[in-house]
């Protein structure tokens, strides 16, 4: 029997191409995406005989919830979600006060089950991989959090990619995933309102700056040297520094767009008095002392055990932890090594 088509595997485009197949115009399939987008996926208005048809070949059901961990504080909460294969996935749903005081939310969501990168400090990258997720398990996520967004507070329009896996591993389907996401007649997220970031796959660096994608762009440093990068991320021996800032330079001038440096602190490990500075290394083309139009985040975390930490956590290392699980005295630490060098440039977040 072949399993149900995953309608939120569909770009818009495509949903008409296959409402076509089955006899049915354009307007049907515009309510139909106005169904699952924006009436939480309401058929009631669709032609029974369409409504019918998707019963019988279609599902758009949500990820369930194995476990929803909520921080100390209660604004930030963890989901592990099983998929219809069993996989299980995280999604994160951080929930903060907007500068006009009313309550909103950013989604953390995943592109793959597993990951192939490997990073040391990564629980995650210690599973290994096992999966790409589809496009319609990655916009899934979104609307998963959405319904469990804070009561009162706006429909989620922040999304950063930054949950299990490489997004740009798995790069079309997670670029169909954020054109579903960004479409103006579905959820209507703006591209300035989602980051990406990756551990520095330089041709998908290049790819994402050759397509115009109007998102925003993250890349993970961890170190300013070849040598402690390549100690953290394994990646970084196939694309060393100078190739990495080589792609942001050329994503940077060709998209006129800030890139964002990442930088997760661990202690011990890239967080010493003899490491440099977690300031961008890249220049301005044309100028020597120009630096990028860039911005460096630092980020404090625990390692995992492998590199002395967590493994037994089967949860996503970039999640943010309560701050009870965080050493004050560490933390201190940090913030006094790293306010002086904040810049411009440079902003400090120390997620705790
Ligand atoms: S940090 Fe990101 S890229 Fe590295 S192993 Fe973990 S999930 Fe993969």
């Amino acid at each position: 029997m072949t399993p149900p088509f995953n309608l939120y595997d569909f770009s818009r485009p495509a949903l008409n191409e296959l409402l076509a197949d089955w006899g049915f115009s354009h307007y049907h399939a515009n309510l139909l995406w106005e169904a699952l987008y924006q009436q939480q996926g309401d058929f009631s208005a669709l032609r029974p005989d369409l409504n019918g048809r998707l019963q019988s070949q279609t599902t758009h059901a949500l990820p369930t919830a194995v476990t929803d961990l909520a921080s100390a504080d209660g604004q930030t909460r963890k989901f592990l979600l099983r998929l219809a294969d069993g996989q299980t996935i995280e999604t994160v749903l951080m929930q903060f006060e907007g500068r006009d005081g009313l309550p909103r939310a950013t989604a953390c969501i995943s592109t793959q089950a597993g990951c192939a990168m490997g990073c040391i400090f990564c629980a995650t990258g210690q599973m290994g991989f096992t999966r790409h997720l589809t496009p319609g398990e990655i916009v899934a996520q979104v609307l998963f959090a959405n319904q469990h967004r804070p009561a009162g507070s706006e429909p989620l329009r922040n999304i950063v990619l930054m949950g299990m896996g490489e997004p740009l591993h798995n790069y079309n389907h997670t670029m169909t995933a954020l054109d579903i996401l960004m479409d103006h007649k579905g959820l209507s997220i703006a591209p300035k309102h989602i980051t990406l970031s990756t551990v520095g796959l330089v041709p998908g660096i290049i790819r994402l700056a050759d397509e115009a994608r109007p998102f925003r762009l993250a890349v993970s440093l961890h170190g300013a040297t070849d040598a402690e990068r390549q100690a953290l991320v394994p990646p970084a021996r196939r694309w060393p520094l100078a190739d990495l800032m080589d792609a942001c330079r050329y994503y940077i001038t060709k998209r006129q767009r800030r890139i964002f440096f990442e930088w997760t602190l661990i202690e011990g490990q890239n967080d010493t008095p003899a490491s440099p500075c977690p300031r961008p290394t890249a220049h301005r083309p044309g100028s020597a002392r120009q630096p990028h139009p860039a911005q460096s985040n630092q980020r404090l975390r625990r390692p995992t055990d492998r590199g002395n930490g967590r493994q037994d956590l089967p949860v996503h290392p970039r999640r943010l932890q309560p701050a009870q699980h965080r050493p004050p005295t560490a933390r201190h630490r940090h913030r006094r090594r790293l306010r002086p060098i904040k810049s411009d440039n440079q902003t400090l977040r120390i997620f705790s």
